[in-house]
């Protein structure tokens, strides 16, 4: 048995802020107690917390682990790392890899190379077609089967409406989310050299909500960048349909008052947008209206982020500055309370993937916390980052907060003094 004592607790799945000792026995949580209540319970292992707070371990349901294909910008390893040091301990990975995530050969060498290389906990995101290029679907059934948790065809559209209307009629039947990038291509592939305009999402936005809501299935959509998908997402939640939207640290933090967003370090999907889209997020955030908090790590080899606008690629390494960024930017700027922010990073996410026994530390479940120091200041330093990916538009910036130790079944995963 070991035992977590002096921590402030935040587990908002709980409704539990305060001084909380935690039991762990077997990789589970045996207890949560007041400190005079576990007093005489007797552990083999006591980790002192004094001076941090103690979170269930973040959960991440967009990131780009770049396996198969692309060891050059990570690997399960490296981006596992990466996670734990971020707070992450369950992530899921997207399917725009090479090959691509689209058949159960693919997906079940991917969970062995997991198994044997992860730390933590990452799930597979199937294709919802064959090599995300909208012409042909996959085998829904088959891959839902081999254990992908959501169907996305994140990285590009899936243009074909047909296609995606027989996603949500398997979402529905199956009981998992389709998760949408939305850029209508359509527009986009006008705007090469330059951030496209908020209509190419906000389109198919709206197309997806619709047939969600016609097929009864369920809709997550992938960083929302656009206030008029915020108002369509908005009247769908009232009228009773299955959708849930994330919003990514960057499109938080930054704006065009902030980054140039030519720079190729700030090319990204969708853009960076200006302050008046930065400041109807945070609202849509503070009303409910995004549910989660997703990085979007996308980490990349530096030499592809040198060159003009049209010739770099598109992303950020986001997963180690995450917490960091949410944590600055609106919690200690008093737009949302810490509960609420650890919520769209722990149970929000759990639940929007039906992900079971984690996202809070109630009895039973697993063992999976971050200990953080919120009075610390961090100047990122992008050398310092574990994943392969060094591209970030945060390098030299100062954020407040530091993960001191992530722990995944009871067991340290990531300690940032060693
Ligand atoms: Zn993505």
């Amino acid at each position: 048995m070991k035992k977590i004592v002096n921590g402030y607790l935040v587990d908002p799945a709980q409704k539990l802020e305060g001084y909380y000792d935690i039991l762990i026995e077997n990789s589970v949580v045996k207890g949560v107690f007041m400190p005079h209540e576990s007093k005489n319970i007797t552990a083999d292992e006591t980790l002192d917390a004094k001076g941090l707070y103690v979170f269930p371990g973040f959960i991440d349901l967009h990131v780009h682990l770049r396996t198969p294909g692309y060891p050059e910008k990570e690997t399960i390893e490296s981006g596992s790392r990466a996670c734990a040091k971020g707070g992450f301990t369950t992530v899921a990975c997207m399917p725009n890899t090479k090959p691509c995530l689209d058949d159960t050969l693919t997906i079940s060498t991917l969970k062995k190379q997991i198994s044997e290389e992860s730390a933590m906990a990452i799930y597979p995101i199937g294709a919802i077609t064959q090599a995300i290029s909208s012409k042909k679907l996959t085998d829904h059934e088959a891959l839902i089967k081999e254990g992908v948790i959501a169907l996305s065809d994140d990285g590009k559209t899936t243009m074909n409406d047909a296609f995606m209307k027989e996603a949500f009629i398997n979402s529905k039947k199956y009981g998992l989310p389709i998760i949408t990038h939305c850029e209508d291509h359509s527009v986009t592939e006008q705007y090469i050299n330059q951030p496209y305009p908020l209509e190419a999402e906000s389109t198919i936005v709206a197309r997806d909500v619709a047939l969600c809501r016609e097929t009864g299935g369920q809709l997550h959509i992938a960083h929302v960048s656009s206030p008029e998908s915020l108002k369509v997402i908005e009247k769908a939640k009232k009228d009773g349909v299955t959708v849930t939207c994330e919003a990514t640290p960057h499109h938080i933090a930054l704006s065009d008052q902030i980054v140039d967003i030519l720079d190729p370090m700030s090319k990204v999907n969708p853009p960076i947008r200006s302050e008046i889209e930065r400041a109807l997020l945070i609202e849509a955030i503070q009303k409910g209206v995004v549910d989660i908090i997703a990085s979007d790590h996308a980490p990349h080899e530096m030499a592809t982020k040198n060159g003009s606008y049209g010739e770099v690629t598109y992303g950020f390494s986001g997963i180690e500055t995450s917490f960091q960024v949410g944590y600055t930017h609106l919690v200690k700027n008093n737009l949302i309370s810490l509960p609420k922010l650890i919520e769209m990073m722990t149970i929000k996410p759990a639940q929007i993937a039906h992900l079971k026994n984690v996202g809070t530390l109630k009895t039973g479940y697993e063992a999976n916390f971050v200990l953080v120091d919120l009075e610390a200041t961090e100047k990122i330093d992008r050398d310092q980052f574990l994943s392969k990916g060094k591209n970030t538009p945060f390098h030299g910036m100062t954020l407040n907060g530091k993960v001191v130790k992530t722990f995944y079944k009871g067991n340290c995963i990531y300690d940032a003094l060693s």
